[in-house]
């Protein structure tokens, strides 16, 4: 089977999906995304994306249109719990770009789910299906055969050289095809809230993300000026039976943090009662791939997002598999070099995710020793400590890429 012959099925047209619908469609091969929404994801909060991940959505073509709709902040503010000015501030901004090739931005998920899905659009080989309502996927010795059901009530029955599940944290996919585990509640909870650019103004600075710890909690907050919003996302732990009960508390009950924290007394009275709520699960599972069926991004390895790289770890996901599944001679083997290239990487993120939540919401004493390092490491410390995570290139430039039947539409914009 040529390159440009290869058909492949991916389940959700989240990150990941689209990201390696998009790195497919650039080698040539005919891509079908199902998709269990209506339409391409409209609502959510901030995203973080480091260096790492944008150098592959740079070479995916998406440059000006991120930068149109992104930040890119000064820096990171880090503020232990009753302090009124930050410890260290860590250098973002020209210190990431020199450093690492590419800007460290933040910006709303929605407008990075649109650059995507228009960039998908423009893409004749990319075919994305709004509203499926279910799918089977059966693997055999010459690819898998998928029948899916469509919005329209019609059925679909296809064979493919391979399905990937990026059917997110609760895939599918994982669970229905493969028959990997269920995701594991973390015992954590997010909430998240974007609210106008001056709700924050004079508590933390308007050009830099902000990083609030305190003893089980901690908060991330930054600005979202295409938006004229600032984001600000609050994690704190939550016993399960509250977390996915019927009647959900509808703002962090946090009060004795606003005694000593400025900064979280003003986040709590600005949010009041318009948080969003998320329970955090995880998924850890030997299982990723099976046959010509695999797992990318939060299917195959959702993490806390103690490091902001879970989304991240989705698009490097498909930069790495993309050329795998166009140049190995079969799925199986595609899918398995992915797996055994990825395994290591996502491991080390995953632990240094765990390891943050551990460091941000230490109590006193231990706090001092915390404090200590992180000021002795000073602004540049953490891109060396994190050269390993933010300077890797998943993404090498492919040489002698197939042109590609586009649409006549060229602007992403
Ligand atoms: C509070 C919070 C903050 C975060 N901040 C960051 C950050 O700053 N940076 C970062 O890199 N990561 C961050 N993350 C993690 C990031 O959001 C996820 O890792 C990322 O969204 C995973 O992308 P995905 O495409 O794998 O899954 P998803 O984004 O969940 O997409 C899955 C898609 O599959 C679809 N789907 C599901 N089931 C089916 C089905 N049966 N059939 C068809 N379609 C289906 C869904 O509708 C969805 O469109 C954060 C997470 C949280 C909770």
């Amino acid at each position: 089977m040529s390159g440009n012959g290869r058909t492949v099925y991916i389940a959700g047209a989240g990150i990941a999906g689209m990201t390696l619908a998009l790195a497919l469609a650039k080698f040539g091969a005919t891509v079908v995304v199902l998709e269990r929404r209506e339409r391409v994801q409209e609502v959510g909060a901030g995203l973080q994306l480091s260096p790492n991940a944008r150098k592959i959505l740079n070479r995916l073509g998406l440059d000006r249109a991120l930068a149109a709709r992104s930040f890119e902040p000064e820096g990171i503010d880090i503020y232990p719990y009753g302090f009124d000015r930050p410890l260290v501030t860590l250098e973002l901004g020209k210190a990431v770009e020199q450093t690492f090739g590419a800007p460290y931005a933040v910006m709303h998920r929605a407008d990075l789910a649109n650059v995507l899905y228009k960039a998908c659009k423009r893409f004749a080989n990319i075919d994305i299906l709004f509203g499926v309502r279910s799918y089977d996927v059966v693997s055999h010795a010459r690819g898998v055969s998928v029948t899916v059901d469509e919005a329209d009530g019609k059925s679909r029955a296809a064979r493919a050289f391979a399905f990937i599940g990026a059917d997110g944290v609760n895939s599918l996919t994982r669970t229905g095809v493969l028959m990997g585990p269920e995701a594991v509640y973390s015992g954590s909870v997010a909430w998240r809230v974007t609210l106008e650019e001056a709700a924050l103004a004079g508590v933390v600075a308007a050009d830099r993300t902000s990083l609030l710890w305190a003893p089980g909690f901690h908060a991330v907050t930054y600005p979202l000026p295409f938006r004229k919003q600032v984001n600000i996302a609050l994690f704190a732990k939550a016993k399960a039976d509250k977390a996915f009960g019927e009647d959900p508390p509808r703002a962090p009950d946090l009060p004795w943090a606003m005694k000593k924290s400025q900064q979280f007394a003003a986040i709590l009275a600005a949010a009041g009662d318009s948080w969003g709520y998320w329970p955090l699960s995880t998924v850890t599972t030997e299982v990723w791939t099976e046959g010509g069926v695999g797992l990318v991004g939060d299917a195959a390895h959702a993490m806390m997002p103690f490091q902001a790289q879970g989304a991240v770890m989705a698009i490097e996901d498909a930069a790495i598999l993309a050329p795998l599944l166009m140049t190995e001679a079969d799925a199986e083997s595609a899918l398995g070099r992915y797996a055994s290239l990825r395994r290591p990487r996502v491991e080390r993120v995953r632990k240094l995710s765990d390891f943050n939540g551990f460091a941000f919401h230490l109590e006193w004493p231990f706090t001092l020793g915390r404090n200590a390092v992180v000021k002795l490491q000073g602004p540049r410390g953490h891109l060396r400590r994190l050269s390993w995570l933010y300077g890797y290139d998943a993404a090498p430039d492919p040489a002698g890429v197939p042109p590609v039947p586009r649409r006549p539409r060229q602007d992403v914009h």
